[in-house]
């Protein structure tokens, strides 16, 4: 845990202007760009990151591209590699709170679950990676007596992991530490919204003896730094977190370019299903509230959607409305708060064009739907639920990544399931129910990368999270994201 008194200690801090890191070497971008970074806290210029250029781009696969051929990482005994991971993970460990302190003053996510959810997920990960490196084998496949077939797994080359603003240090170590493991070099590029903390990730990276070249990290805009990478032709695999409209731009460029592999963890609306025997509705409301309105709702799995058996549904939505009413919303760094601030300005005018819009297609606001504490200059949010939504409605289609709920009744399980299934997305689902065979039903029935029963939001990094339809391809965390970040090759020989 961390106290009050080292969380003043620590937002007093200077943060100087950040660098690009390509070569082992912190660098301004070729341009001398920069970008200002915002505080969602408050609105105040907190300090620059640079903007990389498509030549600063280049140097970092050019470095990237050299060490991997060299073989210091790639080659490396798995001894070797398990020792710098592991290294990494006690570093984060060691720096955790001033990482977390860091964090949300770039991205506004409340202290106590960004302590947790940040550097120490992200300590986590790279220690599940770092313990797989010397358990995972090739294959000997069988075959006739004077024949041998050897499945060699080996590290693909570059990879470009481009993440959002949620959680950076948490998905970016989704990314960075399967990759590292398999023995490829890296070129991160953050969200130009929430870059602060993976920059100081990267420093420990190399304190940990991580080669020079192996981890690059490119900061700048989506549509300059970020297409440079999806265009580059010596990127192999780009490894993307962010919104379904990139994801699309990432398959145009690949397409464009090298027809370099993607993996694609997107958006969600994720639908949250509520039957009348749900062992306890109490719980299901505490559950469903922090499902949804934890860090503001920006979360790629919030339980956007509450479907709820119109048995029961008057009676849980005063539940809901009585939980969002318990929720304390202002300054991420005052441990008094349960919800921080939205990230950027942008994204809460969004949400609250989504309040505008679900009033005008016929919701019914339950509560919330306001900005709150303007007079501070930060951007903050009301937690907000609406009633009445209809399949039809933009809110009930379309992600906020916003503290907005939108409940709609059902009368059977089958209606359940169609409209858990009637969007474009499939990330995440719960069921409440005490019938155990109607939960393994919907388990089945639902169309998502992770259903939950009787609960909200448990994950782990030994479970993928795997986004199905249009929320994703390829798996984030857990062996199978290993397997994303290497080549299998086949030795045939004749005896
Ligand atoms: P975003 O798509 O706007 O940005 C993500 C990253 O892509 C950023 O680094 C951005 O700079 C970069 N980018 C933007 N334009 C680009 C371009 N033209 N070419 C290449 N890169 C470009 O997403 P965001 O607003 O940062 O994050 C929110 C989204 O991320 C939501 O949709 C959320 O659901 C999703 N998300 C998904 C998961 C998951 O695991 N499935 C996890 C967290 C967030």
């Amino acid at each position: 845990m961390i106290s009050q008194s080292e969380i003043d200690a620590l937002r007093q801090q200077e943060i100087a202007p950040q660098k690009l890191l390509l070569d082992g070497q912190w660098v301004d971008a070729a341009d001398g760009g920069t970008i200002k970074v915002v505080s969602p806290i408050d609105g105040e210029e907190l300090t620059t990151i640079a903007a990389a250029t498509p030549s600063d781009v280049d140097a970092a696969v050019v470095s990237a591209r050299q060490v991997f051929e060299r073989g210091y990482w790639s080659r490396m005994a798995p001894q070797g590699r398990m020792k710098v991971l592991n290294k990494i993970a006690d570093l984060i460990e060691a720096n955790a709170k001033e990482l977390a302190v860091l964090g949300v003053r770039d991205n506004g996510t409340e202290i106590g679950m960004a302590i947790k959810a940040e550097p120490g997920s992200a300590a986590g990960t790279f220690r599940f990676y770092a313990g797989a490196i010397d358990k995972v084998y090739g294959e000997i496949a069988p075959t006739s007596d004077d024949q041998l077939a050897l499945v060699h797994r080996e590290p693909v080359g570059v990879v470009g992991a481009i993440v959002p603003w949620n959680f950076p240090m948490m998905i970016g170590a989704w990314k960075i530490a399967p990759a590292l493991a398999a023995g490829n070099s890296v070129v991160l590029k953050p969200s130009e919204a929430a870059s602060l903390s993976l920059l100081r990730l990267a420093e420990l990276c190399l304190e940990a003896g991580l080669p020079a070249g192996v981890l690059n990290l490119v900061t700048g805009n989506g549509a300059v730094t970020g297409e440079a990478l999806g265009l580059h032709n010596d990127i192999d695999i780009i490894g993307f977190t962010g919104s379904g409209g990139v994801g699309r731009r990432l398959m145009d460029y690949a397409a464009r370019s090298n027809m370099k592999r993607l993996y694609l963890e997107l958006g969600g609306k994720s639908p949250n299903v509520v039957f009348a025997d749900t062992p306890d509705l109490d719980q299901a409301a505490k559950v469903s509230a922090a499902g949804i309105f934890r860090n503001s709702g920006e979360v790629c799995v919030a339980g956007s959607r509450i479907l709820v058996e119109r048995t029961v549904h008057d009676q849980f939505v005063e539940k809901l409305k009585a939980q969002a009413a318990k929720l304390k919303v202002g300054d991420p760094l005052n441990l008094d708060n349960n919800i921080g601030a939205i990230t950027t300005k942008q994204q809460l005018e969004g949400d609250l064009g989504f309040v505008e819009r679900a009033q005008k297609e016929g919701g019914t606001l339950v509560c919330g739907g306001a900005q709150l504490h303007p007079e501070g200059g930060g951007y903050y949010m009301e937690p907000t639920i609406f009633t009445d939504v209809k399949p039809e409605m933009d809110l009930f289609q379309n992600e906020v990544f916003g503290p907005v709920v939108a409940i709609t009744p059902f009368d059977s399980e089958e209606e359940a399931v169609a409209l858990a299934n009637g969007t474009d997305f499939g990330l995440a689902a719960a069921v409440w129910t005490s019938n155990l065979s109607r939960a393994h039903r919907m388990v089945r029935n639902i169309k998502s990368g992770v259903v939950h029963v009787n609960t909200y939001g448990g994950a782990g990094n030994n479970v993928p999270l795997a986004g199905m339809r249009q929320s994703g391809n390829g798996a984030d965390k857990s062996l199978h994201a290993l397997e994303k970040y290497e080549n299998l090759k086949t030795a045939w020989i004749q005896l």
